[in-house]
Parts: structure tokens; C-alpha cells; sequence
């Protein structure tokens, strides 16, 4: 009896306070009131979560901007909470550091994850966190790393059944180590509010495999994108958030390819500049065969990762051959079986001269061979591929756009320890979401352990060797 006279006093006081307009929209209030069921009470304006702790901000929201630093110590994580319940709703995710794997801030964890952080460990940086209506979108160091929208009919796996937008308090959850926040300000949005820079269509998740993979947080980055055929980096960023796909963008350093070429180490240190608060990896392809020589280690060095591929050899007279241009590939003089083993050995002699870190366009063939690949790729030549892989730690890339390798080859490489990493290498900003390589990763059983990171590189520490005489 008590209790419900009581509810309904409170639901009488709740009606009076928002009908007195004492619900303010459009302002900014500190939300510097904390209550923890673990810890207690606490206010001020800079508060420090440590693992197994949840506070709980005071009040519940529907449509906000959240703005706010943060501060990472080495290895620590931490997830800002909102719509939520202590269990339902959404997670923001904070964690710095290299990219290894693991989620990194921005990240809309198991929806929208991300694996490079625009933010550094031990450094304050400003983010932002705004729901209007079913769009969900957040900004690190002033730079949009989320524009999710939630579709009418949303795909979740019964682990993340909860990660649904409704209304509901404003929670953060130490993960691991310390994270630090201040300066938190709520600014309440109206019913109808929009986010104005929300301009693609929503994703159908029911029939998406992206958000298959997000949800059993299985990272979904293409490494192998170029701004080329009217791709702008505006576009591939608008791209990324909207698939869900992180994207690795990358020029080619070099000479002989399509698109954007970087000449030099000065134009190199250029296009990083240009690039690197964007949020993307920052990929380098060497390309052509001279790369090697005309660019420094170290300015290659400041790139996440490098690729190149077999795709520009010396062919068995001498000349520099784009295979993937039928008028360039010459048999002339010999059998296809002999330039086939000789493409061979010119992959061969790529993979153990030039420290690239992973092998894109792998097992490329010139259209004639190419028809009966499995013919040329024999079990002794794919060995010899993959023995080079091995022995100087390069990924292999799933390539989208050839589907190749073929999934035989995947299981192969899978087998020896080779480490994977997807990339389309787009030749317009119309292109796919990584078909191919989701399809390899149920086909060929891997898992997020065969998956390669930037962390992992040791291209720094490998020897240039000049193998090719001009
Ligand atoms: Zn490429």
C-alpha cells in the first residue's frame, strides 16, 4: 500500500517537474553525480573507474550529446554506458594503445568496432556521444568515428539481445586499469532531433554479414582500400561507418600503378600528414619493382603497415610485366607451364627482398593461366609461396575483388600459422564489403586468432635487399 502510494506520488512529482519545464533542452548541464552499487556516492567533475566498478550518472536520457575527456593509463579500459540499465543498451568503448586487436575508443563494442584509436594512453582527449533518434554517433578529438543508425528490425546474437536503443541512464564500467573522466556535460535533445551529417541508407541487418562478424567481435577491416576512380576520403569515411567495415587506406609508393603515386620520401611524409588524424589505418603499397629503392625504410616506417604483391615482375626477358594487363604478359619463347615458374620464382624472390608485411593480391594470375588456376597453382609452387610467408612473418591477403586465394590455399596457409588480413583494392569508390573474405573465414574455420595486426609487423627490422639490376 505504501509503495504504491508512493509511486504514484512519484510519478505525480515527475509530471509536475517536466510539465514546469524543468526538464531544460538544449542546454548544457555537468553530470558530476555518481552513484555505484559497489562504491557508493560520489560528485565533482572528474571521476577515476577502476575494473569491476559501475557508476551510475544521475538521471536518464533519450536523445543527448555527451561530451568529455577521458584519460587511458597503459593497457586500461574502460565503456561509457548509455540507455542503459546496468546491463541493457549501448557501450562506447575506451582503450588506447597499438593496433592489436583489441577495441579501441569510439567503438561501439560488438555493433560498430574499432581497432585504431584517434587517442593516445596517458594524454586527455575530448569525445562526444549524441543519440537522436536511431542514430548513434561519436567523435574523438573532434573527429566522427561513429554514425551508426539502428534499423527497424536490428540483428543481435542472444549475448548482445540487450544493445538496443530506449532510454536509460548514463553508466561507466572499469574494464581494466584506470581510466579517467572530466569535464562530462549532458545536453538533453528534443524527440525529433537529427543528426544532419546521417546521410546514407540503413543497413539491413538481417541480410548483412558485417554485423554477423561485429557481433561475435570478429575484427572487419579492409586493408587494401585506394582513393582512386572518384573515392574521396570523405566518401571512404562515410563508407566505414556506415558498413561497419574499418578501412585501411592506402596509396601506392612507386611507379606503374593506377592512381595516386607517391614519388618520394617527401611526398610520402606529405600524404601521412595528410591522412593521419583520419580515421582509418594507414596503409602503404609498394609498387612497381624499384620501390625499394627509391624510399627509405624510415619514411615508409611511419605507415601502420606496407603491402605489395606479385602483380609487376621482370618477366623471363628482362622487362617489367604488369601481369594484370594482357598486353604486357609475353610468352613468347616459352611454355606457359615455364613463365608460370617463373612468376613463381619472381614471387619468391618479391617476398624475401622487399620487407613488405603482407602479401596482397595473392596467387594473381594473367588471364590465360588464370582460367585453370588450380592447374598452375601446384601443391609444390603454393608450398614455395607459403615457406617465404613463414619464414619472414607475412599476412596473406584475402583479396575481394579476385577472390583469391582460393579457399584450398587458405586452408593451407591456416595450417602452416600464416596470419590473414582482408583487402579489396577497389579500383572506385563502388565496391563491395569484403564478400569474399567473410565467406573464406566460415569456408576455411578461421578465427580471430589467425587474423594479423600492425603490432605484429617486422618489416622495420628486415634488410632492403637491391636484387634487381636496371
Ligand atoms: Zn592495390
Amino acid at each position: 500500500m505504501t509503495k504504491k502510494t508512493s509511486t504514484v506520488l512519484a510519478t505525480a512529482l515527475i509530471s509536475i517537474w517536466v510539465f514546469a519545464g524543468c526538464v531544460r533542452y538544449n542546454v548544457a548541464e555537468p553530470l558530476n553525480r555518481f552513484s555505484s552499487p559497489e562504491m557508493g556516492t560520489t560528485s565533482g567533475n572528474e571521476i577515476t573507474v577502476t575494473p569491476g566498478s559501475t557508476w551510475f550518472a544521475e538521471g536518464e536520457y533519450e536523445n543527448f550529446v555527451l561530451t568529455g575527456q577521458a584519460l587511458t593509463s597503459d593497457n586500461a579500459e574502460a565503456a561509457l554506458l548509455f540507455h542503459t540499465d546496468g546491463k541493457s543498451g549501448y557501450e562506447v568503448t575506451f582503450r588506447n594503445g597499438p593496433i592489436d586487436g583489441t577495441r579501441k575508443s569510439g567503438s561501439l563494442a560488438s555493433v560498430r568496432n574499432l581497432y585504431r584509436s584517434l587517442a593516445e594512453g596517458g594524454k586527455w582527449f575530448d569525445f562526444e556521444i549524441a543519440v537522436r533518434g536511431h542514430n548513434i554517433s561519436v567523435a574523438i578529438n573532434d573527429t566522427a568515428v561513429i554514425c551508426y543508425t539502428e534499423p527497424e528490425h536490428p540483428y543481435r546474437t542472444k549475448e548482445y539481445a540487450g544493445r538496443l536503443l530506449s532510454r536509460g541512464s548514463i553508466a561507466l564500467k572499469g574494464v581494466n586499469g584506470d581510466v579517467t573522466f572530466r569535464n562530462l556535460q549532458m545536453t538533453r535533445l528534443k524527440q525529433d532531433a537529427v543528426n544532419e551529417s546521417d546521410t546514407m541508407p540503413r543497413i539491413d541487418e538481417q541480410n548483412d554479414a558485417v554485423i554477423r562478424f561485429q557481433q561475435r567481435n570478429f575484427p572487419v577491416i579492409d586493408y587494401h582500400v585506394h582513393l582512386k576512380g572518384g573515392l574521396t576520403k570523405e566518401m571512404a569515411h562515410a563508407m566505414s561507418m556506415n558498413y561497419g567495415i574499418n578501412y585501411g587506406v592506402a596509396p601506392n609508393a612507386g611507379e606503374g600503378g593506377v592512381g595516386r603515386m607517391l614519388a618520394d620520401d617527401k611526398e610520402v611524409y606529405e600524404y601521412f600528414n595528410e591522412v593521419k588524424d583520419m580515421p582509418f589505418m594507414r596503409g602503404v603499397q609498394g609498387e612497381g619493382r624499384k620501390w625499394t629503392a627509391t624510399f627509405s625504410q624510415e619514411a615508409l616506417g611511419v605507415f601502420d603497415y606496407l603491402f605489395t604483391d606479385g602483380m609487376t615482375i621482370v618477366d623471363h626477358k628482362g622487362r617489367l610485366s604488369r601481369i594484370y594487363r594482357p598486353e604486357e604478359v609475353h610468352y613468347d619463347g616459352v611454355t606457359k607451364e615455364q613463365y608460370m615458374e617463373h612468376l613463381v620464382d619472381q614471387t619468391v624472390k618479391i617476398l624475401t627482398n622487399e620487407p613488405a608485411d603482407i602479401y596482397a593480391n595473392p596467387t594473381f594470375l594473367p588471364e590465360e593461366l588464370n582460367a585453370e588456376y588450380a592447374k598452375y597453382w601446384t601443391d609444390e609452387r603454393v608450398n614455395r609461396v607459403l615457406d617465404v610467408l613463414v619464414k619472414y612473418n607475412i599476412a596473406l591477403e584475402i583479396n575481394a575483388r579476385y577472390k583469391i586465394p582460393s579457399f584450398d590455399i587458405i586452408r593451407k596457409a591456416k595450417e602452416r600459422g600464416i596470419k590473414f588480413t582482408f583487402g579489396t583494392n577497389n579500383v572506385d569508390a563502388n565496391f563491395g564489403k569484403l564478400e569474399y573474405c567473410l565467406q573464406a573465414v566460415e569456408e576455411c574455420g578461421l578465427t580471430a586468432d589467425d587474423i594479423w595486426f600492425p603490432s605484429m609487423s617486422v618489416r622495420r627490422s628486415r634488410e632492403v635487399v637491391l636484387y634487381n639490376k636496371w
